[in-house]
């Protein structure tokens, strides 16, 4: 019984390690952007960025099947799978960004993208944006400065951390401003530490606002905090980590929208579908300054298994054009949900791009007082309408609508019909 594994779980598991819902169902597969539970009962997974090509992919299956059959080991021995991700791995990004290390996991790239910074520019400061999540290792974790993730983020930081007000355009204190506030902001806090002697080595931002809800960043945002840190010798790095890969539909990757090239950028996610794969790239000048370091080394990173794991998820990427499907499938959705907003005021705004959106829930569209506990029951009412959504930002006034990328028309509309169906009822 349901009942009886949860328990169980909650025995071994410590209360920090949340589920989602009060009574979570218990799932026993996955089904492209569907998952079933142990009833039977089909949901429609509007959540879940990491399985970009959806669940259970049976080319993912045999390719994985396949290759434990025949070799698994580590990349200090060299393997074609391993050359022939990274290849196409940086084909994927700009001439520059030529140097691939492999690891498993966002955090890992992301603390990796910080060593990267630190042993490139011999300086320990980051800028960070306030309402951002990068990961739970040592220097992810300082950077992290959500407090949703976090209620004591701000409070604990680092005196290496300095953080510049959230790029948020619907909710920062700049509202109604003229957006190029935020970036213009953000860089006389780095020229201001460059005069006081202590310049950033780096800054690390999200190159789309995920953790605030999916917020696009502020036109030429990116473009001027990155040459303020770069005029005093500082590198920027880009947390694709949520971001890349398709799912915003017209770009693949964030930083195309902003307009800049980053030095060094963390991916993971949704390039191992599930699987546990993270890479950071960046280029040959700032790679070699991590030779002084001694010898960089990851067991499982960059494995023949996770090597064609990642060929494999960009090859179906490819062959079902699922970025394409992105952008489709996702202007229509917004444009559904934009008009429940014409009929339900608790609607404040549909931020995002692609198939990645956020529904922001208000109480007021004036004062904007989020409806977190609104919101929380609204998915729970969901739930059992067979949609799994959940709340984000630090608010968790925001549904993070980030399914599958193979999301269809009926899909979108299934899930919109049942969000009307609970606004209209009430929670
Ligand atoms: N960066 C961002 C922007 C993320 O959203 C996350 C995970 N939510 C991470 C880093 C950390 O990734 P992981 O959970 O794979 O360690």
């Amino acid at each position: 019984a349901p009942g009886d594994l949860l328990a169980r779980r909650d025995r071994t598991f410590a209360s920090v390690q949340e589920h989602y819902f009060d009574e979570p169902p218990v799932i026993v597969r996955g089904w492209k952007q569907y998952l079933i539970d142990a009833d039977a009962r089909v949901y429609l997974d509007v959540l879940n960025n990491v399985t970009a090509i959806g669940h259970a992919h049976p080319r993912l299956a045999s390719v994985v099947a396949r290759q434990l059959r025949t070799l698994n080991t580590n990349s200090r021995f060299n393997y074609p799978a391993v050359v022939e991700f990274s290849e196409r791995l940086t084909a994927l990004l700009p001439d520059d960004l030529d140097t691939v290390f492999l690891v498993n996991s966002g955090s890992e790239a992301v603390e990796l993208a910080l060593r990267l910074a630190r042993a490139a520019t011999d300086r320990e400061g980051v800028l960070a944006m306030r309402e951002a999540y990068h990961g739970w290792t040592g220097l992810a974790d300082a950077v992290s400065t959500s407090i949703a993730d976090n209620p004591q983020a701000l409070a604990t930081r680092p005196g290496w951390v300095h953080t510049v007000e959230s790029p948020n355009s619907y909710r920062g204190t700049h509202r109604g401003a003229e957006a190029s506030v935020y970036g213009l902001e953000a860089a006389a806090e780095v020229h201001r530490l460059a005069a006081e002697g202590t310049p950033v080595g780096a800054v690390i931002a999200e190159t789309f606002y995920g953790n605030a809800g999916g917020i696009p960043l502020p036109d030429g945002y990116l473009e001027a905090v990155y040459a303020a840190v770069r005029e005093h010798g500082g590198v920027a790095i880009a947390d694709e980590v949520q971001v890349g890969y398709g799912r915003l539909g017209e770009w693949f990757w964030g930083f195309e929208q902003q307009g800049v090239v980053p030095d060094i950028v963390a991916v993971a996610k949704a390039m191992g579908n599930g699987h546990p794969l993270g890479a950071v790239v960046t280029t040959r000048a700032i790679a070699d300054r991590f030779r002084t370091q001694g010898y960089f080394f990851s067991s499982a990173g960059g494995s023949p298994v996770s090597c064609v794991v990642g060929l494999t998820v960009l090859d179906v990427l490819r062959d079902e054009r699922l970025q394409e499907n992105a952008t489709i499938v996702g202007a229509h959705l917004a444009r559904r949900l934009r008009e429940l907003g014409d009929r339900h005021p608790l609607v404040g705004a549909v931020h995002g791009s692609g198939l990645y959106l956020g529904l922001e829930f208000v109480r007021d569209r004036d004062t904007l007082e989020p409806a977190t506990e609104e919101t929380e029951a609204i998915c729970e009412r969901l739930r059992e309408l067979g949609v799994i959504v959940q709340p984000t930002s630090d608010r968790q006034c925001v549904l993070k609508i980030k399914p599958p990328l193979c999301l269809t028309v009926a899909d979108a509309d299934a899930f919109v019909d049942r969000l009307d169906e609970v606004l209209t009822s009430g929670w």
